[in-house]
């Protein structure tokens, strides 16, 4: 049996954990505290579970200085059920009220009267003719998102500003510059601006936040794939949410941060109804679960802690001034290079995204031509199994290999995992 040094794994999600923050998790199982009682039996409303969470969010805060103040520039930090689907969902849901409040307000102010009928027949107008929820399609994570966003509230107000796969041969790879993007024009008129800022399938990851004015936009991104890999401009987004799975923790939480003028002054489900625009389950309801400081229902509390535990083992590593992520974004960008470094020096490896929207954590390559790529594929990947370099197999929808890169998975695994892609380039 393999132990765990031996093994190095690559896969995309659920993915490798620090072994000293497993081995801790194993003896909270069962005994918590010295409580007696193990973590997972402990009530998610004790004093143990509260300061869980409490400490869980302050590191995340440090980690990628979230300014926490109260006030509309401030943001919550919350932890949902649901995975990252299904804050593909909630995110319409919260944004489709917020837009409907803000417009109903509108026209109150526009009519000059709160006359209900006037206000609804104006309101339902405006509705129909303006409002849109914006989508940058950059690979299958954002398009499943748009997909769900039609779903909801139907295709006419999804405006999908960019679908890559348009000037890329049928195939995610790229992002087009903004200039190409068809925003919704006037952004008054705009829900949200969403987009997938690392696309796990397909390796393609914006380098930089986009250029786009978020006073006007509101933006969100989902950042399931690279939450907790590199520094991000917190006060530029209105939302961000991430599946814990892959960089942060377990399965079975979910982690968003959300700007507090987003929480308040949403449309009642009574009319949102009316207008035949959907209500979401409160389970997903950004404001009910930032009031109950994310304990509206049994939250799994053990998931929170070990996001605390590999956010701690983060800041212990932090060794700059400023955000404390800075330290493991140096760490993950070395790693990368490496594997890219060896990708391009060999013709028999083909990176699949373009050059410069590569991601730092899904490192996503084709082995060979397509006469002969199925085959050594198969070769490269029984190769890497033998070496115990586990789970490089590429996603089933779009094949080929791909190696994640989380945080967990260290240079000592990473150079392994060279040495292997060395040794086959040079046995072809
Ligand atoms: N977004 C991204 C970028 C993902 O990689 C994934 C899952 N692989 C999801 C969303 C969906 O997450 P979940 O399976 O937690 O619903």
């Amino acid at each position: 049996m393999p132990s765990r040094e031996a093994t190095a794994y690559f896969g995309a999600g659920p993915a490798p954990l620090p072994t000293a923050v497993l081995e801790k998790a194993s003896q909270v199982l069962l005994n918590y505290n010295d409580s007696g009682i193990g973590i997972t039996e402990i009530s998610h409303r004790s004093g143990d579970a509260e300061k869980i969470l409490e400490s869980t969010k302050s590191a995340l805060a440090q980690l990628l200085d979230i300014p926490t103040q109260e006030g509309p520039d401030g943001y919550q930090i919350i932890f949902l059920q649901g995975g990252g689907s299904g804050e593909f969902s909630a995110s319409v849901y919260h944004m489709t009220a917020l837009w409907v409040e803000k417009r109903r307000q509108q026209i109150v102010k526009e009519l000059g009267t709160e006359d209900e009928t006037k206000v609804f027949d104006a309101l339902r107008k405006a509705v129909d003719d303006e409002f849109k929820l914006d989508y940058l399609v950059t690979g299958s994570w954002s398009l499943k998102a748009s997909q769900e966003a039609a779903r909801l509230i139907g295709a006419n107000h999804v405006n999908v500003a960019v679908d890559s796969r348009k000037d890329n041969n049928g195939k995610f790879g790229t992002i087009p510059k903004e200039s190409e993007w068809s925003l919704t024009p006037n952004p008054a008129h705009s829900g949200m601006l969403y987009y997938c800022d690392n696309e796990t399938v397909d390796g393609v990851e914006f380098p930089a936040f986009p250029d786009v004015d978020s006073s006007k936009y509101h933006v969100i991104a989902d950042m399931s794939s690279n939450f907790l890999s590199r520094k991000v401009d917190v006060k530029r987004y209105s939302a961000i949410f991430g599946g814990a799975q892959k960089n942060v923790g377990t399965t079975g939480i979910t982690i968003a941060i959300i700007k507090n003028s987003l929480l308040t002054q949403l449309a009642k489900p009574d009319l949102l109804r009316k207008l035949n625009l959907p209500v979401g389950p409160v389970v997903l309801d950004w404001p009910t679960i930032a009031k109950n400081n994310s304990l509206y229902n049994t939250l799994p509390i053990f998931d929170v802690w070990i996001a605390g535990q590999v956010m701690q083992s983060l800041i212990s590593k932090a060794s700059t001034d400023g955000p404390k992520i800075a330290t493991q974004q140096a760490e993950s960008e070395k790693k990368a290079s490496l594997l890219y470094g060896i990708l391009d020096k060999y013709p028999v490896f083909h990176v699949v995204p373009d050059k410069s929207v590569r991601s730092k954590m899904n490192i996503c390559f084709r082995i060979g031509s397509e006469q002969d790529r199925d085959d050594k594929e198969k070769k490269f990947l029984a190769g890497a199994n033998e070496r115990l370099l586990l789970g490089c197999k590429g996603h089933r929808s779009v094949g080929g290999c791909r190696i994640s890169n989380y945080n967990a998975v260290s240079v000592e695994k990473v150079e392994k995992l060279a040495q292997w892609l060395e040794e086959f380039a040079q046995q072809q």
